[in-house]
């Protein structure tokens, strides 16, 4: 059993003595508070906050946090509040308290919602202090080694939690020892069974793999002993949970995976690392492309080591790690080796800990820019796994990126305005599409151009937190510009009713405008209007004084002219897929803003007798862009009838979006085709082609 005694025993070889006695304070306090409470366990409740503060001590941490894991949970628990933790210990203490707190009211439900508005909290938290989340770890950790006497359904959610957000976080953090942890402890939660099965299967491969794990250990041993290097080989188990995990996303057996004997060899220095490198590759054939200098460029986490894959005796596959003393260190404790190794002289902040705020910076980035927490947490999910890709600038620097990444990620990863404005890229000097996937060690350089603009296709293929939540504020803003300008020619064709020209009114009307109508600003308005939230008439009237003069009803709404197919505020109904040169009308959509339709449209009928929700629209002269319109022709059955038909098309340089062909009987098929046609005329001209192919017997367009 874990005591206060026992506790400042442990702290006293790295805290001064007035430390050690305001950890104790913290926790007589704390005793206190959560007097009478108890744990399920039937502990009492003070057992729980001094095992997080164990767990704490065993990684060194600052008297500061020792006190806040005492009190993390007397806020959220007991009737003291944030200010009297305040006058008592100070507010360094009591804002990591809160920190914690609020994390701690994280009942996360099952909605992704509330996981992700709660993982927006801990982002912010850790971007204030690092120590909050060292705290929540070791809580969580607490938590979880006495998870056991948790009813099921509860068990599993705190597993499952523990999984998709501790887990991976404890990773990114470079604390690996936690992570592992997390990730068995929560995997026997979660699947007890396939947990003790796994676990069975791999006791029984370790007894049959000792002896040849001794052989390979034992050779690399004496091979450097033999070149005088001074080393520790361990070999390596591998954990269940990463076993589980392999199995399923690579899909392949146990025994594949237990088939591939792992070692690690620690030394001193880095020379030495490279030393090694060279002497095991002289006693085993190495696998050329298996190699990977993570000490040379280290990975997100801060993680550093050589690793290499060798053929051994009878063909089995030997997988080494050679690192120092001190990345192994990094290794297992990642964030926390800084204060677990931290010397007395200020050094400034280890890499990993400086990594670690780069990516909480980018966090709250990414937040600025998300638009609701699940858009935020989908990014933020994507970059908690890394599966580095490592790529040059023109000018040889090194850019980091995920697996998978594009090149429109790297633009985004050089700059936002670079990603923003590319319209090409080259890889390793040659033209590439901007879709295709990088790979470690090419040269990429991005092309742009002034007027260059996001794809909302790009985000099909993006594989970064980054580029993907600048994208998404791009069009969003862009949709924003875009509604504004329709609402501004919506209002202006509804004023020049009443004689009024938009161009000219006064910053007066204009604030009688926003008076009346009670909109936010003028802008705001104009917005309204153009997501059809407001309607145009109904704001000019605001400026009209004398009711009377109201222009006449068949007027009140001056037509307004589409002029390409392009534009993010006007749609095209796709029940009846109008096209330039049909009649049609404008339904005013909530949301949607101005939805063209035939005037013929069935859909449209109840909105007719709305007039508030019709605005009458003309196409332009010229209308720019494609617009799809479906046909049906009914063929004779024939081989290759399809083919030709969609040749016949093509020449009359329309695309075909769709085809679908429904077989009537033996001799009869109708075959439904959607087309991107620019107007009527052309419409005709292809359907007149069709016609004359011999198999037709009838062209016709489809309408609902
Ligand atoms: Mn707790």
């Amino acid at each position: 059993m874990q005591t206060i005694e026992a506790l400042s025993h442990r702290l006293s070889s790295y805290l001064q003595p007035e430390q050690i006695n305001l950890v104790k304070r913290a926790y007589f306090f704390a005793e206190q508070a959560h007097d009478g409470q108890m744990r399920r366990s039937g502990e009492a409740y003070i057992t729980h906050p001094l095992a997080v503060a164990h767990i704490l001590a065993t990684m060194h941490l600052d008297h500061q946090s020792l006190m806040a894991a005492m009190l993390h949970d007397v806020i959220e628990d007991t009737p003291v509040a944030k200010s009297s933790l305040a006058e008592q210990f100070g507010d360094t203490v009591a804002e990591l308290v809160d920190g914690v707190s609020k994390l701690t009211q994280m009942n996360f439900e099952t909605q992704a919602e509330k996981q992700a508005e709660n993982f927006q909290k801990m982002a912010l938290a850790m971007a204030r202090d690092i120590r909050v989340i060292l705290v929540k770890l070791a809580d969580r950790l607490h938590n979880m080694r006495t998870l056991g006497v948790m009813p099921a359904e509860k068990k599993r959610r705190i597993a499952k939690e523990t999984l998709e957000i501790y887990a991976p976080i404890a990773h990114r953090l470079g604390m690996n020892d936690m992570r592992l942890e997390f990730e068995d402890r929560g995997f026997y939660a979660m699947y007890p069974l396939r947990a003790t099965r796994l676990q069975a299967a791999l006791k029984t491969a370790r007894g049959n793999r000792k002896e040849l794990v001794e052989k390979i250990q034992g050779a690399i041993e004496k091979r450097l002993d033999h070149e005088k290097i001074l080393t520790l080989v361990v070999g390596r188990e591998k954990h269940i949970y990463s076993i589980y995990q392999k199995m399923r996303s690579k899909k392949k057996f146990f025994k594949e995976i237990m088939d591939v004997y792992a070692f690690r060899i620690i030394v001193e220095d880095i020379d030495t690392c490279y030393r090694v490198l060279g002497s095991i590759h002289n006693l085993y054939k190495p696998v050329v492309s298996e190699f990977k200098d993570y000490i040379a460029i280290p990975k997100a986490n801060g993680y550093q080591s050589l690793h290499t894959i060798l053929v051994g005796m009878h063909g089995v596959p030997i997988e080494v790690q050679i690192r120092t003393k001190e990345m192994d260190e990094m290794a297992n404790s990642g964030i926390a080796a800084h204060f677990l190794y931290k010397s007395d002289n200020d050094e400034p902040l280890g890499s990993t800990h400086l990594r670690a705020r780069e990516w909480i910076k980018g966090l709250l980035e990414m937040q600025q820019h998300a638009g609701d927490p699940l858009e935020f947490i989908e990014n933020v999910k994507i970059d908690l796994f890394p599966d580095e890709v490592y790529v040059f600038t023109p000018k040889g620097r090194i850019v980091e990126l995920s697996g998978g990444a594009t090149a429109v990620d790297f633009a985004y990863a050089v700059h936002t305005d670079i990603g923003n404005t590319c319209v090409a890229c080259r890889i390793n000097g040659r033209i590439a599409p901007l879709s295709q996937s990088l790979e470690s060690g090419q040269k990429v350089s991005i092309i742009t151009a002034d007027n260059g603009q996001p794809n909302p296709h790009w985000l099909n293929f993006v594989s970064s937190g980054k580029a993907r939540s600048a994208i998404r504020h791009f069009l969003k803003s862009q949709r924003h510009h875009e509604s504004i300008a329709l609402g501004r020619r919506m209002l202006g064709k509804a004023l020049a009713d009443f004689h009024i020209n938009i161009d000219e009114i006064s910053d007066e009307q204009q604030q009688t405008l926003i008076d009346k109508s009670g909109a936010s600003s003028f802008e705001r308005l104009l917005e309204e209007i153009g997501l059809g939230s407001r309607i145009a008439y109904a704001v000019a009237r605001l400026l009209q004084t004398d009711v009377s003069t109201n222009a006449n009803s068949r007027n009140i709404y001056s037509p307004l002219t589409i002029e390409s197919a392009d534009s993010m505020m006007i749609s095209f109904a796709r029940c009846c897929r109008p096209i330039p040169g049909d009649p049609i009308i404008g339904h005013i959509s909530t949301g949607k803003g101005l939805v063209v339709h035939l005037d013929s449209c069935n859909n449209i009928d109840d909105q007719r007798h709305k007039p508030e929700n019709i605005n009458q629209v003309n196409w332009a002269q010229i209308v720019t862009g494609e617009f799809p319109v479906d046909i049906l022709v009914e063929v004779e059955s024939e081989r290759g009838i399809v083919a030709s038909l969609a040749n016949r098309i093509t020449e009359q340089s329309a695309n075909i979006e769709n085809i679908n062909v429904d077989e009537r009987d033996a001799h009869n098929s109708v075959i439904k085709l959607c087309i991107g046609v620019t107007n009527r005329v052309h419409l005709a001209h292809i359907m007149r082609r069709i016609k004359a192919m011999h198999a037709v017997i009838k062209v016709t367009r489809a309408r609902n």
